[in-house]
């Protein structure tokens, strides 16, 4: 059956001699593996497609277990992504996540938006940190590891001091913080930064500029709940840990 869908290259294989395996994030069947047959030659039709990040439109003989490339056309290459040092390393650790976070054939019209979305905001210079932050709090969702942002994870309590407990997964209210004595502590407006991000609409997110001290608590907070809960040991989040602490323009 020969399938069409837009989607997003997560990662290219090489495989034989002359073929490329393309795993696609795509809007209408989730992830799949596309075999592009030839596309190693410079000259095939699929070597500016069988690329990290290409945005495209993919014809292919849709199978469960490895569907054939027939047609691709370029939608965007985001090129600019490859040739950024700074933005590659964080593209690159978003899609890798993407990658663990994702079964093959799940369809979330939801999730390649939110991809493709979140890519387009690297390019155009938008605050990485806060890109990364805000994807890996939207992927807690589909790891099954979600947080409770919504109120003390103890006691329900909506209003009050708040802190961060990883053990707890979730807030802590200022009555219930003894329960956890490795709880990060945060202030008003970090709370309600941590919950922005969680809950906003990509498309409604504005330019958004968090001051060193604000993305230093969510990053610990966010990398601590990973660590805890995830299982991922990724090898794009550990070049890029160490591209930001080599980094001097970069916050640690
Ligand atoms: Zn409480």
């Amino acid at each position: 059956m020969l399938d069409k869908s837009e989607g997003i290259v997560i990662r290219t294989i090489p495989y034989g001699e002359s073929h490329i395996i393309v795993k696609v994030y795509t809007k209408e069947r989730g992830k799949i593996a596309l075999m592009a047959k030839g596309a190693k030659k410079p000259k095939s039709q699929f070597a500016a497609i069988a690329q990290p990040y290409a945005h495209a439109y993919f014809t292919f003989y849709y199978r469960q277990s490895m569907s054939t490339l027939s047609q691709g056309e370029m939608l965007h290459s985001f090129r600019h992504l490859r040739e950024n040092l700074d933005k590659g390393a964080y593209a690159a650790y978003l899609l890798e996540l993407l990658d663990a976070a994702t079964e093959e054939h799940v369809p979330s019209p939801a999730t390649f938006s939110l991809i493709l979305s979140m890519l387009g905001r690297l390019r155009d210079g938008d605050d990485l940190d806060v890109i990364k932050m805000l994807f890996e709090l939207k992927m807690t969702h589909l790891l099954g590891i979600r947080p409770q942002l919504d109120a003390c994870v103890n006691c329900g309590r909506t209003s009050g001091v708040f802190s961060f407990s990883v053990r707890e997964a979730g807030f802590l209210c200022h009555h219930c913080i003894e329960i956890d004595p490795y709880r990060y502590s945060l202030d008003d407006k970090q709370v309600k930064l941590l919950r922005m991000l969680y809950y906003v609409k990509p498309d409604q997110l504005g330019q958004l500029a968090l001051n060193d001290q604000n993305k230093i608590a969510l990053k610990t907070v966010i990398d601590g709940y990973y660590e805890s809960y995830a299982g991922l040991n990724l090898k794009t989040k550990r070049f890029l840990d160490q591209w930001v602490n080599w980094n001097p323009d970069l916050p640690k």
